[in-house]
This record gives C-alpha cells, sequence and structure tokens, in this order.
C-alpha cells in the first residue's frame, strides 16, 4: 500500500493508522503547512489494510445522540480565569486524577510546540489549561493510552473531535477511557502558529515563554504573551492577524473545509465549548469570565459529569437553548481564497500576506453586505 488516505480533505492527521500498524511502516511527517501526514514506507508495508480499517475519515463512525446540556461556571474563580470557558476541563480531569487515573490533553513544549502528553498528578494538569489555537501532534498518546487502557488504568482524554474519533476506533470498547472533545472551529496550522511566534519574538525582540490565548483579567479579550526574561505583553484579540487569519478559515487543515464531527452527534463522551449565545436566554449568568457549554454523551459521560456537578454553577439546557454555529451548521466552511493564501505564503511572511489580504476580505464583507440590504 503506498497511501491510506485518499486525498488530503480525509485525513485529520489523528495518527490512528500510524498506531496500529502491525510493522511501524507509517511515519507521520509535516507537510509544508506544518500539517502531519502519514506518510507509508511501501517496503516494510505488508498490505494487511488495517491502517485505512481504522481511519474514521475513511467511513461513518459512530457518534452518539446528547443526553444532557448545561451551562456551566466553574465556583472556583481561579480556576475559571485560567481556562478558556468556564472550566469544566480541569474539574473533569481533577476527578480522573483522584480516582487513580491518568490524564491526557494538549500543552506547550519546551520549545512552544502544541502536543498531547500525559499528566498524572492535577498540578501536572495545569499545564492542559487553555485553548492553544493550533493543531496538537499526538506522537505516541494513542498507543500508551491503549497499554494503559489494557491494564485496567483510567484514562481521560482530551482533544479535538477528529482525534477522538481516530482515539477510539483505535482503542475500541473500553471502560477505562473516558473521551472529552471540544467543539471546534478548525485545527490551524503549526507552520503560521511557528510563523506568528517568530513574529512576537522579533516585534519584541526576546523569546517566548507561554503564550495565554484567552487572557481573561481584563475587560476585553487579549492574547497574553510571556516572555523568557518573565516579561508580559498584551494584544487584543481583534488585533491579532493570527487570531483574524483563524476567523478567515485561511489557516485551517484540509479536512476541516468537510468536517462530519461539528454536529450535535457527537463522537466524545463529553463535549466542552465555549456557551456563546448565553446572555441570549440567560442574561444574569453571563459575568463575561466565562461560561461553557457541556454536553453530555454517554450514559458514562454522565455518570462522571454528576460526580463533579456541585462545584459548579449551572444551568441545565434545552437541545435549543445549546445550538450554536460549530455544532449546528455541520462542520462546512466556506473557502475564500485559501489557495492564493498558500501559494503567496510560499513567497512572503505571513504578516505580509495578511496585509495583502485584508483588503479583499474587507470588500467581501462589503458586498454581502449591500447584497443582504437589497434581498431584505
Ligand atoms: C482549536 C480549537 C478550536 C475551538 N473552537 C471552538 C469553537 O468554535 N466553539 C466553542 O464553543 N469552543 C471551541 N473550542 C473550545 C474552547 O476554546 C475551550 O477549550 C472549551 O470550552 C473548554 O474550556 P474549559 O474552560 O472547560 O477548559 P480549558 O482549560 O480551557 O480546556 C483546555 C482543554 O482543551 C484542550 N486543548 C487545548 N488546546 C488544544 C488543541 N490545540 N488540540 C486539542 N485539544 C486542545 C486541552 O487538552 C484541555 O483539555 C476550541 C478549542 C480549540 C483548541
Ligand atoms: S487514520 Fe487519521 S492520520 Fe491516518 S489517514 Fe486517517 S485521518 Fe489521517
Ligand atoms: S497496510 Fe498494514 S502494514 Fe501497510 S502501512 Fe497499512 S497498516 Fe502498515
Ligand atoms: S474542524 Fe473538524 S476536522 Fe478540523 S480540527 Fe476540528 S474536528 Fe478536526
Amino acid at each position: 500500500m503506498d497511501r491510506v488516505y485518499t486525498s488530503k480533505s480525509f485525513c485529520s492527521g489523528c495518527s490512528a493508522c500510524y498506531s496500529i500498524c502491525p510493522v511501524k511502516a507509517i511515519n507521520m511527517q509535516s507537510d509544508r503547512k506544518g500539517f502531519f501526514y502519514p506518510v507509508i514506507d511501501t517496503k516494510t508495508c505488508i498490505d494487511c489494510g488495517l491502517c485505512v480499517k481504522v481511519c474514521p475519515l475513511n467511513k461513518d463512525i459512530k457518534k452518539n445522540e446528547p443526553l444532557k446540556f448545561y451551562g456551566l461556571k466553574n465556583a472556583n474563580i481561579e480556576t475559571r480565569l485560567t481556562s478558556s470557558s468556564g472550566g469544566v476541563f480541569f474539574e473533569l480531569a481533577k476527578y480522573v486524577i483522584k480516582q487513580s487515573g491518568v490524564v491526557y490533553g494538549a500543552s506547550y513544549d519546551e520549545n512552544l510546540k502544541v502536543c498531547h502528553n500525559k499528566a498524572e498528578t492535577i498540578e501536572d494538569c495545569i499545564k492542559f489549561k487553555g485553548s492553544k489555537y493550533v493543531k496538537s501532534d499526538l506522537k505516541e498518546t494513542f498507543l500508551e493510552i491503549k497499554s494503559l487502557v489494557k491494564n485496567k488504568k483510567l484514562v481521560l482524554f482530551s482533544a479535538l473531535p477528529c482525534e477522538v474519533a481516530g482515539l477510539k476506533n483505535f482503542i475500541g470498547k473500553s471502560d477505562y477511557l473516558i473521551c472529552i472533545d471540544l467543539i471546534c472551529n478548525g485545527g490551524p496550522s503549526p507552520k503560521i502558529f511557528e510563523e506568528f511566534k517568530r513574529y512576537q519574538e522579533k516585534k519584541f525582540n526576546k523569546n517566548l515563554e507561554s503564550i495565554n490565548f484567552r487572557f481573561k483579567e481584563e475587560a476585553s479579550k487579549k492574547i497574553k504573551f510571556i516572555f523568557k526574561d518573565n516579561s508580559v505583553k498584551k494584544e487584543s484579540i481583534y488585533n491579532s492577524f493570527y487570531f483574524k487569519l483563524y476567523g478567515m478559515g485561511l489557516i485551517d487543515r484540509k479536512c476541516c473545509f468537510s468536517c462530519k464531527f461539528n454536529n450535535l452527534n457527537r463522537v466524545g463522551d463529553i463535549t466542552i465549548g465555549d456557551y456563546w449565545g448565553v446572555e441570549k436566554y440567560f442574561k444574569t449568568f453571563d459575568d463575561s469570565q466565562g461560561v461553557s457549554l457541556s454536553i453530555c454523551n454517554t450514559p458514562k459521560g454522565y455518570g462522571i459529569f454528576n460526580k463533579v456537578l456541585s462545584n459548579f454553577e449551572f444551568i441545565e439546557l434545552t437541545k435549543e437553548q445549546s445550538l450554536q454555529p460549530r455544532i449546528n451548521n455541520g462542520g462546512v466552511k466556506k473557502k475564500f481564497l485559501v489557495r492564493e493564501f498558500w501559494i503567496l505564503n510560499k513567497i512572503f511572511k505571513v504578516k505580509t500576506v495578511y496585509n495583502i489580504f485584508i483588503p479583499y476580505f474587507k470588500l467581501r464583507r462589503f458586498v454581502g453586505k449591500m447584497v443582504r440590504k437589497i434581498l431584505r
């Protein structure tokens, strides 16, 4: 066999094929956009077909009908302020650690690259807090989790839905595996993230230690850059070219444009996201410090969720009150100038390409507004 996926639109880089190959013929290699894809060494491959069979983008996968919907705020304000939304993930992680389990999530490594890692203590789970808006490198995570659940160790795995789907296909049914899937707007390019970091380092002439994409301690939404000399800089997300490129759908992985996971039928036991639109239904519940939307999708997920619910201020929601764009309208994203963006990024740095593109997006928005006015 020479390829697992038929086209890049059908590969999320989940690493299930890499993990299942019995002769280690698959390597996960990054393309020029920094996204990982499986590459087969045809000399080692024994044509067993397992890689194709395990791929979640290759076939219909089992999804769960939601059982319960909640709007939540962690009662511990410190936890909420250091989490992206209402601080649901950390509470679930704490529960699993207290049951002598282990937690896998996305964190920064020493080079500020985002990858999945393991935590065995509550303190170690702190590194997973906060959304890192870039596709994570899953490395050996699936193989490690398989060995743990086989030895009856409880594992909490938190990731984007396409990654959860890959792990579930790889592991099969297990009472010891709990999966959290995040509501997902798309997986941004690790290469553009690298360029973004280099841009900030050059701008401030110092090396970065960490980035908090969802800094909450000031009234407006900000990204916080922490440098190695302990100094801090903040930037409004509305002025951040990285967030704007993400919002414009220019830096997502190819499969995100036809994502089959972003709807109400979920792959995880528990789904967590931001409760965007909370003010529409519950004006006083929103205090601008982050409200989570959580969905329990399986009896196992509901059982665990029930154990931590008393640590939140929460409202049980109806399905209608829970609907928000990334779970309501399927996963289809419009492609506009994506190809052109990547062609230009071969020649120019990302900030230059951004400056070239902005007028086109402004014009597009203006024309869209005019058309809507005329049709009204
Ligand atoms: C790329 C991305 C896109 C998202 N898009 C949306 C969206 O459109 N709508 C929405 O409602 N919510 C979205 N979210 C989820 C949201 O930002 C919060 O992560 C979620 O609400 C959980 O918040 P929390 O306060 O419970 O916990 P937090 O402490 O903020 O949760 C962090 C959890 O997210 C995981 N995580 C962080 N970065 C990554 C990553 N790169 N890959 C995989 N897992 C990661 C960590 O492992 C940890 O489990 C997105 C998250 C990511 C990472
Ligand atoms: S199993 Fe995952 S990494 Fe492998 S081809 Fe399928 S989506 Fe891509
Ligand atoms: S067909 Fe089998 S041996 Fe070949 S790459 Fe796929 S899993 Fe590995
Ligand atoms: S949009 Fe879909 S395919 Fe893309 S990262 Fe999110 S879950 Fe995966």
